[in-house]
């Protein structure tokens, strides 16, 4: 039996794209948080099949639990593409547990990624707001920003072209200083 959460290790709190759920005791990894729960619905049956919503957990092409009931906490844990927990699914057992795959320390948002048919649904096309993502964005928008002072350096080489020859020099002894500083 793997290790299991107590219920008290995790609470409903605001997050960045609204609530998620964050642990309040250190969860180790392997440990068992919560299990993903709702009515268990049938493909085969057509009013089940009609039945739409975000919370709509698919255990293989015949069931599906309906997770959108108010006791089901797991609800609130929300997708990150670098996650510290993973879904343990369970078709035949029709259960989902969430499973931590890192060690989750107090006050840490709990994520599990969600999968790529619901990225492509729900997350692409709003841009996934995971902190993975968040930060590769930054890191794309800051590149950008470096990129566009290069073109303007450039740019105002070909305006001012004496002005840049000095700067290189002082770069070319900056340089040399810190090398020899480095092998001392
Ligand atoms: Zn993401």
């Amino acid at each position: 039996m793997p290790a299991i959460a107590s219920s008290k290790s995790y609470r409903v709190g605001r997050s960045k794209t609204g609530l998620g759920l964050f642990a309040t005791m250190p969860i180790k990894k392997g440990t068992r948080i919560i299990r993903y729960f709702g009515p268990i619905l049938d493909s085969k049956i057509p009013a089940h099949d009609e039945i739409e919503n975000k919370y709509l957990f698919e255990l293989n092409g015949r069931w599906t639990i309906d997770g959108s009931v108010r006791k089901n906490l797991a609800r609130y844990i929300n997708h990150s593409c670098r996650p510290n927990a993973e879904s343990d699914v369970r078709p035949r057992e029709r259960k989902v547990f969430i499973r931590a795959i890192r060690n989750i320390e107090p006050g840490d948002e709990i994520n599990y990624d969600y999968g790529t048919d619901y990225f492509k649904a729900y997350l692409k096309p709003i841009g996934c707001k995971c902190e993975s993502c968040e930060k590769k964005r930054k890191k794309l928008r800051a590149e950008a920003r470096a990129e566009a002072a290069k073109v303007k350096a450039r740019a105002a080489k070909k305006v001012a072209p004496k002005s840049t020859a000095k700067k290189k020099k002082l770069n070319g002894k900056r340089f040399a200083g810190k090398a020899g500083r480095a092998k001392a």
